[in-house]
C-alpha cells in the first residue's frame, strides 16, 4: 500500500503542473509546483513542519507545549493544523494587513489568533517581535521565528528542492520565485545549483520591498509604494535569504500578478492567490528574455479562495486602483 500516516506524512510530493497558455506563448516549459497541494493549503506546510520537528527534537518543544509564531497568516495556517495533530497550543501574531479569510481559518483551525497593527520591522510593536516577546514570557513555548530559523529553509532544500530535480529528470533551466522569509529561494536554488551550477535563479519582488534593490545593487532599499499581495517581499535580508545564489531579480506590478491570476482562472480553471499571480508573471518574463526551448519552474504558492474578499472583489481592487482585464 502507499498512504501517508497522518497530515505530517501527507506534506510534500506535490505534483508539477505545466502552464499551458505560459508554455505555449513563449515557447518554453513553464512548470508550476503545486503547493497549494499541500494539507495545509500552501507552501509553508513543508517550513511550518521543519520548524517543529526540529524544536521536539531538540527537547524545546515538549508535549502540551506552545507554539507561538508572528505569520501573514499561510505559515501559522501550517503550524495550527501541526499543533492539532501533535497536541501542542497554538499563539498566532498577525499583521491587520491580511485577508480576514485567513484569520478566520485561522480561527476555526483552534488557534489562538492575535490580529496587530501593521508597523515597519524597525518598530517593537511589530507582530514577530510581538510574537518573541510572547514565547519568552511563557514557560513551556516555543517562538517558530521562520524569517530566520533555517529550518524552513532546509525544509525546501531536502524536499521541495529534489522532487523538482526528479521531476524534471534534471532538464530544469530556470527557477523564479518571489520571496517571503526566503525558505523557499534559498533552500531549492542551494540544491538545484549543487545538481547544475548554470541553473539560473531569479528572485521576483513586489512593489515597495527591499529586495529588488538588494539583488541588483547590494543593498537594501524598500522600493516606493505599496503591493496588495500577500506572503512576499520583506524589507530586510532575513537569515534564510542570506547567502542564497541568485543571479537576478525581476519587480513585477500589481496590475501584471492580479492579470496572471485572472488569466489562469478563466483560461486554464485555476484558482491561485497573488503570489502565485507573481510567480507565473516572472517565469513568464523569464521565459521570454531566455528564449524558446528553456523549462522555467516556478511555485503556484497557496489557493484563491482566502482572497475571496480582496483579490477576488472587484470593488476592492477598484479601491486600490486596480482592474480585471
Ligand atoms: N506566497 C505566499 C502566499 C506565502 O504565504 C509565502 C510565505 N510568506 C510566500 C509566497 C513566500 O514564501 P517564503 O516565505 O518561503 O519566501
Amino acid at each position: 500500500m502507499n498512504v501517508c500516516d497522518g497530515f505530517v506524512e501527507a506534506i510534500g510530493n506535490t505534483p508539477l503542473i505545466r502552464l499551458q497558455a505560459a508554455s505555449e506563448a513563449t515557447g518554453c516549459e513553464i512548470f508550476g509546483k503545486a503547493e497549494f497541494m499541500n494539507p495545509g493549503g500552501s507552501v509553508k506546510d513543508r517550513a511550518a513542519w521543519w520548524m517543529i520537528r526540529e524544536a521536539e527534537r531538540s527537547g524545546l518543544l515538549r508535549s502540551g507545549g506552545t507554539i507561538v509564531e508572528g505569520t501573514a497568516g499561510n505559515t501559522g495556517i501550517g503550524l495550527a493544523h501541526i499543533c492539532n495533530a501533535r497536541g501542542y497550543s497554538c499563539v498566532i501574531y498577525m499583521p491587520d494587513n491580511q485577508s480576514p479569510e485567513k484569520v478566520e481559518i485561522l480561527d476555526t483551525l483552534g488557534a489562538d489568533v492575535r490580529v496587530v497593527p501593521t508597523v515597519p520591522y524597525a518598530n517593537e510593536m511589530n507582530y514577530q517581535k510581538q510574537a518573541g516577546r510572547f514565547a519568552e514570557s511563557l514557560e513551556s513555548a516555543v517562538w517558530v521565528n521562520q524569517f530566520d530559523n533555517i529550518n524552513n529553509r532546509l525544509a525546501h532544500y531536502e524536499s521541495t528542492g529534489p522532487e523538482i530535480w526528479q521531476q524534471t529528470d534534471g532538464k530544469v533551466d530556470a527557477f523564479v520565485c518571489a520571496v517571503g522569509t526566503g525558505g523557499t529561494i534559498a533552500g531549492v536554488s542551494q540544491y538545484l545549483k549543487q545538481q547544475r551550477d548554470d541553473i539560473q535563479l531569479v528572485l521576483l519582488d513586489c512593489i515597495g520591498s527591499a529586495l529588488y534593490s538588494f539583488i541588483t545593487t547590494g543593498v537594501a532599499t524598500m522600493s516606493e509604494g505599496t503591493s496588495i499581495t500577500e506572503g512576499i517581499g520583506n524589507s530586510r535580508i532575513t537569515d534564510n535569504l542570506d547567502g542564497a545564489e541568485i543571479d537576478w531579480a525581476l519587480q513585477i506590478a500589481d496590475q501584471d500578478a492580479v492579470n496572471m491570476v485572472y488569466r489562469l482562472l478563466h483560461e486554464e480553471g485555476w484558482f491561485f492567490g497573488s503570489s502565485t499571480g507573481v510567480n507565473v508573471y516572472g517565469a513568464f518574463e523569464v521565459a521570454r528574455k531566455l528564449g524558446p526551448g528553456h523549462t522555467i519552474v516556478t511555485v503556484l504558492c497557496d489557493g484563491g479562495g482566502k482572497y475571496r474578499s480582496s483579490l477576488f472583489n472587484r470593488d476592492w481592487l477598484a479601491k486600490k486602483g486596480l482592474s480585471i482585464a
